[in-house]
C-alpha cells in the first residue's frame, strides 16, 4: 500500500551545490592564474578552493547574512561604545581570508627591508579573492580595503612602519583595542559625504592642525561621512579640507594614549545586498588624524587605493558570477523536465554556454589587468593597468548581475528563493559597479587617460593590434576603437560604448591566443559578429555548446 505522505518525498531536486572545489573545477580560473604569472601558488590555491566551496563555508555565507551586523552606539548606562557586533560566522569568514593572507600577501616583501615584490604575488591573491567571495561576500569588504590601504600609507613612511607589521600579519584580532596590542589590523576608508561620493572635492569635513601641520602631523577632523563600511576595521584613511585642501589622513580608533578615538557611528545602512558588512554612517567630532603626504595632496594620495579596490571589484564580481554559474549548471545537471536533464534541452544549453562565455571572458580580463600589478616597472603592463583598470571594472561589474539574473532563471523558483546561492549573489552583485567609481565614473576616468595619457593609450591600442592577429571580428573591432579615438569631439558622449569595446576586444585578444577554440570563437562570434542582442542565450546554434559548458564546471 502507499504511503499517505507519498506527496512528501522528494523528488527531482538537484542535491545541494556545496563541498566543490572552487579551483580544481575552474579551468578558466586555474588557467588565467598560471597564464598570469601565479602559478607558482596552484597547490596552495587548491587546498583554498577547497575550504571556499565546502558545505561550512555555504553555510558561514548564510549565517553572516541572515543574522546581521549590529551597532551598539552606547552602553547600558549611556556611555558612547560605537561597536559593532557581528555573527560568528563573520568573524570565522575572516579568520579564513586573513589566514591566507588576501588582506596583505601582494605586500609581503615589505617585511624585509629592500626586498622586491614576489612574482605573481597580486594574481595568486587575487585567484584567493575570487575564491573567498563566493564563500561570503560582505567579508571581502575590509579585506579589500586593507589591501589597497597599503601603497597610501607607503606614502608617509613612519606611519606604515607603525602599521605594516599588524597588516602583514595572518592572525585576525577581532577584539576592539588598541592596535599596539592586537596581533593583527585592518584599514578601511572614508571618502563619500552626503553632498558627494564621486565629487570628493565638496567634501565639507575639516581637519585643523594641532600645531605646524605638514606630513605625518596630528589634525583635529571634523565632519562626517555618510558611507564608511567595515567600522570595526582599526584605522580609517579619510578625507578631509585641511588648510592646504583636500587632504588624506589616517584616523585610528584609538589614540596614543588608549582612549578611543572620537568616531561616533549615528547608524548602519540598510543595504539591499553585502548584508554581512557593516556600512556606517559616521560623525568625526574633533577626531584625531595623522596627514599623509602634502596638504591639498588628497585625490592622489588615495587614489592608490582606489585603483587597488577597482581590481579587487573586478575579481570578486568575476568571482561571483562563476559561482552562479557552476550553481545552475549543477541544478540543470541533475533537474528533469519533460523527460530530459535541463542541461541536454537545447535552449538550455545555449543559456549555460552563453553565460559560460561571458563569465570565462570576465575571469580572463580581470586576471590580464592583476597581472599588470605585479610587473608596475613594465612600461606595456603600467600602461594596461592606468587604462585597462577603469575598462576592466567597467565591463565586468556591469555584465555582472545580467549573467547572475540569468543564472537564478536557469534554477526556476528556487532560484528566487533566499536560502540558495543565487539570490544573496544577485543582491550582492550591483555593489561592484556602484563603490569604487560607478559606471560614468570609469567611463570618466577612461576620457581622462585618453585626453591627459596619449602615449598610454598608444601602448595599449598597439599592444591590442599586435595581438588580433588574422581574426576579422576582432580587427574590425580595433578598426571601430581607432575611428573613435580619432574623433575627439563625441568621446564624452561615447564613454561608455568606448569601455565596452575596449573590453571585449582585450577579452576577445586573449580568449583567442588562450582558450580553446570553441569558447573563443564562441565568445567573438556573439559579441563581436555583428548581431545586436540583449538577452544571453543567442546566436550560439553555429557553435558546439556542449564542452563550453563542460569546461565551464566539469561533471
Ligand atoms: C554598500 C556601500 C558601501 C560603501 N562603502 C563606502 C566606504 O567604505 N567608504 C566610502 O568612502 N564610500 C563608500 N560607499 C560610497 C560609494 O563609494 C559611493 O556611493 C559612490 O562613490 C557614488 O557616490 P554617490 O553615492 O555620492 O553618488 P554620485 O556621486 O551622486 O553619483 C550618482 C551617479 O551619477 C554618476 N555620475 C557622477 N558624476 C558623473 C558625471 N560627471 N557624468 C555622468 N554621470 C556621473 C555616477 O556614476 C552615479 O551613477 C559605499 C557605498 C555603498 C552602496
Amino acid at each position: 500500500m502507499s504511503s499517505p505522505f507519498a506527496t512528501h518525498e522528494v523528488l527531482n531536486q538537484s542535491p545541494p551545490f556545496e563541498d566543490v572545489n572552487l579551483f580544481t573545477t575552474d579551468a578558466g580560473l586555474v588557467e588565467a592564474v598560471s597564464r598570469e604569472g601565479g602559478g607558482a601558488a596552484a597547490r596552495r590555491l587548491t587546498a583554498f578552493g577547497q575550504v571556499c566551496g565546502s558545505a561550512a563555508a555555504f553555510e558561514r555565507g548564510r549565517l553572516a547574512n541572515e543574522n546581521t551586523p549590529r551597532l551598539k552606539p552606547f552602553d547600558s548606562k549611556g556611555n558612547r561604545l560605537d561597536v559593532v557586533e557581528f555573527h560568528p560566522a563573520y568573524h570565522e569568514c575572516m579568520a579564513i581570508s586573513v589566514g591566507e593572507g588576501l588582506h596583505c600577501s601582494a605586500w609581503d616583501h615589505l617585511a624585509q627591508p629592500d626586498a622586491k615584490p614576489l612574482p605573481g604575488a597580486n594574481v595568486a591573491r587575487s585567484a584567493g579573492c575570487y575564491m573567498a567571495i563566493q564563500m561570503e561576500a560582505g567579508h571581502q569588504c575590509p579585506i579589500t580595503m586593507t589591501n589597497a590601504s597599503v601603497p597610501t600609507l607607503l606614502l608617509q613612511p613612519e606611519i606604515a612602519l607603525e602599521w605594516l607589521p599588524k597588516i602583514l600579519s595572518r592572525d585576525y584580532d577581532r577584539s576592539f583595542k588598541p592596535a599596539a596590542a592586537k596581533r593583527g589590523a585592518t584599514i578601511g576608508m572614508g571618502m563619500t559625504e552626503k553632498q558627494g561620493g564621486t565629487d570628493v572635492r565638496a567634501n565639507s569635513t575639516t581637519a585643523t592642525p594641532v600645531s605646524g601641520g605638514g606630513p605625518g602631523a596630528e589634525y583635529i577632523v571634523t565632519g562626517h561621512k555618510w558611507f564608511m563600511s567595515a567600522p570595526m576595521c582599526d584605522a580609517f584613511l579619510v578625507l578631509a579640507q585641511a588648510p592646504g585642501g583636500l587632504s588624506c589622513l589616517l584616523l585610528p580608533r584609538f589614540l596614543p594614549d588608549g582612549s578611543v578615538n572620537a568616531l561616533h557611528f549615528q547608524r548602519l545602512k540598510d543595504k539591499l545586498g553585502n548584508r554581512s558588512n557593516a556600512s556606517s554612517e559616521v560623525e568625526f567630532h574633533a577626531a584625531h588624524g595623522w596627514l599623509i603626504g602634502e596638504e591639498g595632496r588628497g585625490v592622489p594620495n588615495i587614489i592608490e587605493m582606489v585603483t587597488g579596490t577597482r581590481l579587487d571589484c573586478a575579481i570578486g564580481s568575476a568571482g561571483l558570477m562563476r559561482l552562479t554559474l557552476a550553481n545552475a549548471i549543477h541544478h540543470c545537471r541533475h533537474r528533469t523536465v519533460f523527460q530530459r536533464k535541463l542541461i541536454d534541452q537545447p535552449l538550455m544549453q545555449q543559456v549555460l554556454a552563453d553565460l559560460a562565455l561571458e563569465v570565462e571572458a570576465a575571469t580572463a580580463l580581470s586576471f590580464r589587468l592583476c597581472r599588470s600589478f605585479d610587473r608596475t616597472a613594465d612600461e606595456h603592463a603600467a600602461a594596461w593597468r592606468r587604462l585597462m583598470t577603469p575598462v576592466t571594472k567597467y565591463w565586468v561589474c556591469k555584465v555582472g548581475p545580467a549573467v547572475a539574473y540569468e543564472a537564478m532563471e536557469c534554477l526556476g523558483g528556487n532560484g528566487y528563493i533566499e536560502e540558495g546561492l543565487a539570490a544573496r549573489a544577485y543582491r550582492e552583485l550591483p555593489l561592484n559597479a556602484i563603490w569604487e567609481g560607478s559606471g560614468n565614473v570609469m567611463a570618466l576616468d577612461l576620457l581622462r587617460v585618453l585626453q591627459r595619457e596619449p602615449e598610454t593609450v598608444a601602448v595599449v591600442v598597439e599592444d591590442l593590434g599586435a595581438a588580433v592577429g588574422g581574426d576579422a571580428h576582432l580587427k574590425a573591432q580595433l578598426a571601430r576603437i581607432q575611428g573613435m579615438l580619432h574623433e575627439p569631439r563625441l568621446l564624452e558622449q561615447r564613454g561608455r560604448t568606448l569601455a565596452e569595446a575596449l573590453a571585449t576586444l582585450a577579452a576577445g585578444t586573449i580568449l583567442k591566443a588562450h582558450a580553446p577554440s570553441y569558447v573563443a570563437d564562441a565568445f567573438i562570434g556573439t559579441r563581436l559578429g555583428g548581431t545586436a542582442r540583449q538577452t544571453y542565450g543567442q546566436g550560439l546554434d553555429r557553435f558546439d555548446t556542449r564542452p563550453i559548458v563542460e569546461r565551464a564546471f566539469p561533471a
